[in-house]
């Protein structure tokens, strides 16, 4: 749930420091969006083998740094499908197997993932159903391009829109996309004082939004619970805190990631 870079600390410790990662389960199916430093703990917390649908949404490191430190990975007795878009010509094995290897990593994928692993990849406009589960996926506003992804199972539904700056004709879309979910998790790195420099540098063209903007998203797709999401590495704890009292003023269902955090539909 933190965003760029893992976090830890004293500071850090309630929400957690981890990178994105976020399991959902729908009937018999597991789906894992996103393998930052999250996963494993995800991977620990399963205690044997996965079996499990994997979508990246996209290739920054803090959505992969975890892949390698994810234990079911290692277990022959798991499955995995993984999927995510191809960037610049390179699939998403492409991209993965290509960040475990010298001098970035001391081992390949290939000498040490044991579990069966098929890799597809999945684009904007792509839709996968399995098991009465409906995963689809739309572009979002990042640098180098991010998926947004949307789940729906049994008239539930969850949009996981991390990395994506508004301001554009995206929004529109993000909106259409979102709309009616129970849940949507949405980035909100930034104040708005921070995006727009009043207190540092602007951040403006970084890929990331606001909780201004995200509590705008929200009201306007009509959404159930918004989860503020890809915090700031810098922002403790307590200032965390502080910003969701302010979120809630506005938009009461409304909350932040944090590690472990459990949702219910
Ligand atoms: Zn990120
Ligand atoms: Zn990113």
């Amino acid at each position: 749930m933190r965003g760029s870079i893992p976090s830890p600390g004293p500071e850090t410790a309630r929400y957690g420091g981890n990178t994105p990662c976020i399991e959902v389960r729908a009937g018999d199916e597991t789906f894992i969006f996103d393998l930052g430093t999250g996963v494993r703990e995800l991977g620990a917390a399963a205690q044997g083998p996965l079996d499990a649908h994997i979508f990246v949404s996209h290739y920054h490191y803090d959505h992969l740094q975890g892949l390698p430190f994810f234990g079911p990975i290692f277990d022959p007795r798991s499955r995995f499908t993984i999927r995510g878009p191809t960037r610049n010509g390179r699939s998403v094995k492409d991209v993965l197997s290509g960040h475990m290897q010298q001098p970035f990593f001391p081992v390949t994928a290939e000498m040490v993932f044991r579990a069966r692993c098929e890799y597809h990849g999945f684009e904007a406009g792509d839709r996968l159903k399995v098991n009465g589960v409906t995963v689809s996926a739309i572009e979002a506003n990042h640098p180098g391009g991010n998926l947004a992804y949307r789940i729906d199972y049994k008239g539930r539904s969850i949009v996981y829109a991390t990395d994506t700056e508004h301001g554009n004709d995206r929004d529109a879309q993000l909106i259409e996309f979102s709309r009616g979910v129970d849940v949507l998790i949405y980035d909100a790195m930034y104040t708005e004082d921070e995006y727009l420099g009043r207190n540092g540098s602007p951040k403006t063209g970084w890929g990331h939004s606001t909780w201004q903007n995200a509590v705008h998203m929200a009201d306007e797709a009509k959404v159930g619970t918004l989860v503020l999401f890809h915090h700031d590495p810098v922002r403790t704890d307590d200032a965390l805190d502080a910003l969701v009292k302010l979120v809630k003023k506005q938009r009461k269902a409304s909350l932040a990631a944090k590690e472990g955090l459990v949702i219910k539909l």
